[in-house]
């Protein structure tokens, strides 16, 4: 049995006046998620509890069936597992923005004019040395990067020293705990260097002289260790791929033991090539049992506050996932968080779900939307219990008792 496992990311809304008190889903024409609900079982889900507005990281791992209350300890490491380190324990790992600062340190642009190239960059930052520790040090997409560091009595109990807002200065990173001062000394130390390092470098000089703004800081935040994640493969004995832009949505799959696939010309915005993601699904059901395809636009075009961006966004992965039903046994449609057009930042509304294939319950859901979903049969359901339901549902569940 096999199942295509699509989450659209921040696809979730609120009812909106401009749009006649309906939601971006309710409104947006989406003949084929409509099909899936008539044919599948619906509901709605709180990735991770009522009320709480969830993060991509520690929504995608309630989504893969873990408890984001117990193994999260900050987003670093799964920033990192998606940049492509391979974390050890007792590794500290940390979410890094290029950003711009003046001479008293205020932050100037928290993505340093939406720097693209940051490779040399991050290449510099890696040669820094510190002493007893190692530093790892990659980018990904943009201005982001992810930062490691690797030693002896480290610890990830120290704040961010990225203030969140534009003309505040940069902040001091302070220990938590007293286990904590030497790694929040290691980390004021790397960004004092790394600010140094950044300033003097050629490829900031060239941007100076082209009128952009240099990549001139580091900001750091999200302290963690790496979580240990029982695999798929062991927990549910469910091979699983991974098709994804982020970083952070690569990084939980990896830890989870999935595969990543990288497609060309996936950006994890609007402007993402869908069709590419379709064909990378396909060829990943060939060897495994759980593709999970991970789409971002609606999340992008929230964050803008843009409601007619966001329609169109759901008409085209509409679209696309025409080319995906029957391609596999199962189809579930899954929804990280609420993104309102209307808030701009993730809300803890539920999220509509569902499940089509062999055996389940269909109900009388006519249709994929917040409020239609609310009347289905899968009722309202946590984040953790939606791959466990689904793994049953492909005679993969796991008996508890006699
Ligand atoms: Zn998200």
């Amino acid at each position: 049995m096999k199942t295509i496992m699509l989450i659209c990311d921040g696809m979730a809304d609120r009812p909106m006046p401009e749009l006649g008190n309906r939601t971006p889903l309710e409104l947006a024409k989406k003949p084929n998620m409509d099909e899936l609900a008539r044919r599948g079982i619906c509901g709605l889900m709180d990735t991770i509890a009522p009320g709480v507005p969830p993060g991509s990281d520690t929504a995608h791992l309630a989504l893969l069936g873990y408890d984001p209350q117990e193994v999260y300890t900050g987003r670093g490491p799964f920033e990192a597992a998606g940049a492509g380190i391979d974390l050890r324990a007792g590794d500290i790992a940390l979410r890094a923005n290029f950003a711009t600062v003046d001479d008293k340190l205020i932050v100037k642009d928290r993505r340093a004019g939406r720097i693209q190239d940051t490779g040399q960059l991050a290449a510099a930052i890696g040669r820094i040395k510190l002493p007893g520790v190692r530093v790892i040090f990659k980018s990904t997409v943009g201005h982001r990067a992810a930062l490691v560091l690797r030693g002896r009595g480290l610890s990830h109990e120290v704040t961010d020293s990225d203030p969140h807002e534009l003309g505040s200065k940069v902040l001091q990173i302070k220990p938590l705990s007293r286990e904590a001062a030497k790694t929040a000394r290691l980390l004021n130390e790397l960004s004092r260097r790394a600010h140094q390092v950044l300033k003097a470098h050629p490829a900031n000089l060239e941007r100076a002289k082209g009128g952009m703004l240099p990549a001139n800081y580091l900001l750091l935040r999200g302290a963690g260790v790496i979580p240990h994640l029982e695999p798929l493969h062991e927990r549910f004995k469910l091979r699983g791929a991974c098709i994804a832009a982020a970083a952070l949505v690569k990084g939980v799959c990896r830890m989870a033991g999935m595969t990543i696939v990288d497609v060309p010309g996936a950006t994890g915005g609007l402007d993402t090539n869908l069709n590419a993601k379709c064909d990378a699904t396909l060829r990943a059901l060939e060897s495994n049992e759980l593709a999970l395809l991970h789409v971002k636009g609606f999340d992008e075009a929230s964050h803008d506050g843009n409601a007619a961006a966001k329609v169109q966004f759901i008409e085209r992965v509409d679209d696309m996932l025409g080319s995906l039903v029957g391609a596999a046994d199962f189809i579930t449609i899954a929804v990280d968080h609420t993104t309102p057009v209307g808030v701009r930042e993730h809300t803890g509304d539920p999220v509509p779900v569902l499940i089509a294939g062999p055996g389940v319950r269909a109900d009388d859901v006519r249709a994929y939307d917040e409020r239609s979903c609310a009347r289905g049969g899968l009722g309202r359901i946590r984040g953790k219990d939606l791959l466990p339901t689904l793994a049953d549902l492909m005679g993969k569940g796991r008996k508890f008792g006699a």
